[in-house]
């Protein structure tokens, strides 16, 4: 079944992080006159005068908070270091519910001066500190499989299905899985477990992007929609084929692009979103 073609900006969220330099206030009022719908904020961009006024400033613009970016970095070698992480995972939901953000988005960490099933251990030991506190705010964890290429430093969990494992594990509905085209797109099981993760009622967030070739900067090289090599659209058929109708979510890391214009650059992600997404 070929999926339909995105004809407006309903279901267009954009990440803070994607036109960095900008201001959240500039963020919020140039992503809103442009029509785009939904806004995820990452905690760097949280206005100085804190979460609550950053969520009345989103709402006031007419946008919807789509996550707060990110929670996670569990495992460290040091006890010490893994007991500040839960201490800083458990200040991100309070500044997601002062905020009013729905989700907070797990990335989910490693220590490359341990084994990936020690750090996977740690993930799971790190949830089950904040997944108490999140229920009681009626905030929701979404774990992010990163592509295996951070699984030294940044994601002991690389794929879907380790995300539905760890998911699963816990079989709570305020934990499920975020899945980025990025970190998955070369995933041969990647029909098999966006199903499997559906069928859970466990996708909660949709992130959008392009892989260039070749990527010149694996965190800061990535590309927008149409300029790589994803089957993005393909990807967003099979999770919206597992039954997610949120929002689709330009996260885009560039020096090439946050050296741009953004004004120039958002109209560039509106047109690739319509066009290639
Ligand atoms: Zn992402």
């Amino acid at each position: 079944m070929k999926t339909q073609q995105l004809t407006d900006f309903s279901r267009l969220c954009v990440h803070t992080i994607t036109t960095k330099p900008l201001s959240i206030e500039s963020a919020v009022n140039k992503y809103a006159a442009l029509g785009i719908r939904g806004i995820t904020v990452w905690r760097d961009a949280l206005a100085e005068d804190g979460a609550a006024a950053t969520g009345r400033l989103i709402r006031d613009a007419g946008l919807e908070i789509v996550s707060l970016c990110r929670g996670g970095f569990f495992p460290s070698v040091s006890k010490e270091k893994r007991a500040i992480a839960v201490a800083d995972n458990l200040r991100a939901l309070e500044e997601a519910a002062d905020m009013e953000a729905p989700l907070v988005v797990l990335v989910c960490g490693a220590d490359s001066g341990q084994s990936l099933e020690t750090s996977r251990l740690q993930i799971r030991a790190g949830i089950e500190n904040i997944l108490p506190r999140a229920e009681k705010l009626g905030v929701k964890l979404a774990v992010e499989p990163l592509h295996p290429v951070y699984a030294d430093t940044r994601s002991a969990i690389s794929t879907m299905k380790q995300a539905n494992d760890m998911a699963n594990w816990f079989n709570s509905p305020s934990l499920g899985v975020a899945v980025d085209v990025y970190h998955v797109w070369w995933d041969e099981e990647l029909p098999g477990e966006i199903a499997r993760c559906g069928e859970n009622g466990k996708i909660f967030a949709f992130h959008i992007c392009d892989w260039k070739v070749p990527v010149n900067d694996i965190l800061n090289d990535r590309g927008l929609m149409g300029e790589g090599c994803i089957d993005i659209r393909g990807i967003r058929g099979l999770v919206e084929g597992a039954g997610f109708e949120g929002f689709n979510e330009v996260e885009i890391f560039s020096e090439i692009y946050w050296k741009t214009d953004q004004d120039k650059f958002l109209d560039k992600i509106t047109e690739a979103y319509l066009l290639h997404s």
